[in-house]
């Protein structure tokens, strides 16, 4: 069994304890390890990674906590092929429906498929997630965040 490290707890701070707690039980039960890269984002960080290309939105469910960003460990280095994240999704999301709660995974998504993203689904945490100066500030019309996996982060 694998439990986070602590840079993987550090990066958990501020993220909705839902989620946290969904991860901590995911990372217990996993038959791979992962950490965990990003959770609560800055808006200036927000801003970066738009310029940068790496995210479309400034809407991104980490500006609330309420999403993280996970990278698979094999053989001491992280690993992006996408299928390699599709068991551990697919126990996230199994963990968070037997507590009752939807987990959007970045992979799921149609236009810019995201593997490492997870996030609290928007219909069942809509009301404490969206301000008026976030909606404002939203570039495109998806609500998801679109970042790419950065490999060198
Ligand atoms: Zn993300």
């Amino acid at each position: 069994m694998y439990t986070f490290g602590k840079t993987s707890m550090s990066k958990l701070k501020g993220v909705h304890e839902d989620l946290v707690s969904i991860m901590v039980e995911a990372i217990s039960v996993s038959p791979v390890d992962f950490g965990i890269s990003e959770g609560l984002r800055t808006k200036e960080r927000q801003r970066e990674l738009v310029r940068e290309g790496k995210s479309q939105t400034m809407n991104s469910r980490h500006l609330t906590g309420h999403a993280v960003d996970i990278f698979i460990y094999k053989d001491k280095k992280a690993v992006w092929e996408f299928d390699e994240y599709i068991p551990v999704a697919n126990l996230i999301k199994a963990i968070g429906s037997d507590k009752g709660i939807t987990i959007e995974w970045g992979g799921d998504w149609e236009t810019f498929k995201d593997a490492p993203h997870f996030q609290l689904s928007w219909n069942e945490y809509v009301e404490e997630s969206k301000t008026p100066e976030e909606e404002s500030e939203s570039i495109g019309e998806r609500p998801s965040d679109t970042e790419v996996p950065s490999e060198d982060s």
